[in-house]
């Protein structure tokens, strides 16, 4: 349970009610995105990360015969000695992993059979070769084994036939392995989403110059990228844009034209030069929203021609707040996977948590496993312009818009920033 401090008088001075919840936003998104369209046929390896755009049918039983789970020896389940009796049997052959014993085995009779080799015909149970005491050609066994122990059967794993792999699904080793051993080469995947993506103010430069006074070095564009870049989209970067309406309008149609979204920083605030605002509304096709949540409060959301717009805040930890939280769900359904929100776990929390209430807060946090118990510390200063807290975090403290201050030793929902992407 969360223990919320009382509060009095600590409301959110900037709360105002016209402000979108998070759940609002996400249900916006749902409705404004969809998978675009095109496939690609490509080699099994390079399907990793991508999303799979086709049924995959197994055109065989895996695994394809009946074979044994173990080293021992393989015997006909009639052979099983009543109650507390022993029986004595004759080796006749062996079955290795892809040399099978090609005879049938008769009552008395076993074969050694090798992990994963063929059952031989006469034969329905495997006899762990610890579970046996040899001599010779002969093995004795005792009555504590059960018929069919320790064979697999044809199709258990995928059968002939079955549907193993749905649209939708983005590839992970596993499935490359499945697809593998299903004998597929090659597989059909959506196109890659082309991101367009690009910052704005007049106080950037750019890596590799030397700052001048009242000027910062822009670090959104590779934040994004590597955000991006690990989402597996084309990535198309169109660098830093000034402050200037035309410049900026010509950037957006410019970017709609060669992309299925576009995503930009800064300039959505209501400052004098945050032209990405006016221009947005200009152009008309978009939903300004701002948003109940911190950081990140302002955002825009919405079309330009037929790419899909998110017009990002400037701040460098409310770009990666709201790229998590909102472009990336939105990004992976234009990439054919389905809507879903981020997965919530919950941890204790090792310290204060200060909050006002009003807003949904993602405070940075580091999550840790301490003896099988999660529990989770804050990263120190939590303003939207400190980076290095994004840097240390591996998680989104998640405390509920309504929420005050949380106790330290109160359970609070994290938002793993592993398995966020993949
Ligand atoms: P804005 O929304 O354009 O007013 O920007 C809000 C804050 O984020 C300001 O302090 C900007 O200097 C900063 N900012 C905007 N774009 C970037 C960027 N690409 N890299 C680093 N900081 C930025
Ligand atoms: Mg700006």
């Amino acid at each position: 349970m969360n223990k919320a401090i009382p509060v009095k008088q600590n409301i959110d001075c900037d709360s105002d009610p016209s402000l979108l919840t998070v759940n609002q936003v996400h249900e916006k998104l749902e409705n404004l995105t969809q998978p675009v369209s095109g496939t690609e046929r490509v080699a099994i390896r390079s399907a990793l990360g991508r999303v799979l755009d086709q049924d995959v049918v197994s055109p065989i039983n895996v695994p394809p015969y009946s074979n044994s789970a173990m080293d021992g020896y393989a015997i006909g389940s009639g052979d099983i000695p009543e109650a507390g009796h022993e029986k004595s049997l004759k080796v006749i052959g062996t079955s290795f992993a892809g040399e099978p014993f090609s005879g049938t085995v008769n009552a008395g009779e076993c074969i050694r059979i090798m992990t994963g080799a063929q059952i031989a015909q006469g034969t329905d149970t495997v006899i762990m070769q610890e579970h046996v005491t040899r001599e010779d050609d002969d093995i004795m066994i005792n009555s504590d084994h059960c018929m069919g122990q320790n064979v697999r059967h044809p199709g258990e794993d995928m059968a002939k036939g079955s549907v193993v792999l749905k649209p939708g699904k983005r590839l992970i080793a596993a499935d490359i392995g499945l697809l593998a051993s299903l004998g597929f080469p090659e597989v059909d995947v959506k196109r890659k989403v082309r991101v367009a993506f690009f910052s704005t103010g007049d106080e950037l430069k750019s890596v590799g110059e030397p700052l001048e006074e009242g000027q910062i070095y822009d670090s959104n564009r590779y934040t994004l990228y590597g955000m991006l870049e690990t989402l597996g989209v084309e990535l198309i970067d169109m660098g830093v844009i000034r402050d200037d309406q035309q410049a900026i309008e010509d950037a957006f149609l410019n970017a709609a034209q060669i992309a299925d979204a576009v995503i930009t920083s800064g300039g959505v605030s209501v400052g004098e030069a945050d032209y990405v605002k006016m221009t947005l509304d200009k152009l008309g096709k978009i939903d300004f929203w701002k948003v109940a949540m911190k950081p990140g409060k302002p955002l825009a959301l919405g079309e330009i021609d037929n790419a899909m717009f998110f017009g990002l805040p400037g701040n460098p930890v409310s770009v990666m707040a709201t790229f998590y939280l909102f472009a990336l769900p939105a990004l992976k359904h234009m990439m054919g996977m389905a809507y879903e929100q981020p997965i919530t776990i919950k941890a204790s929390t090792e310290s204060l948590i200060k909050k006002r209430p009003g807003r949904t807060d993602f405070q940075r946090g580091i999550l840790q496993n301490q003896d099988g118990k999660l529990s989770v510390s804050s990263t120190g200063m939590q303003a939207s312009h400190i980076l290095s807290g994004m840097s240390q975090a591996n998680c989104f403290i998640v405390i509920p818009q309504e929420s005050g201050s949380i106790e330290a030793g109160s359970e609070v929902e994290v938002i793993p920033f592993t398995g966020l992407i993949a």
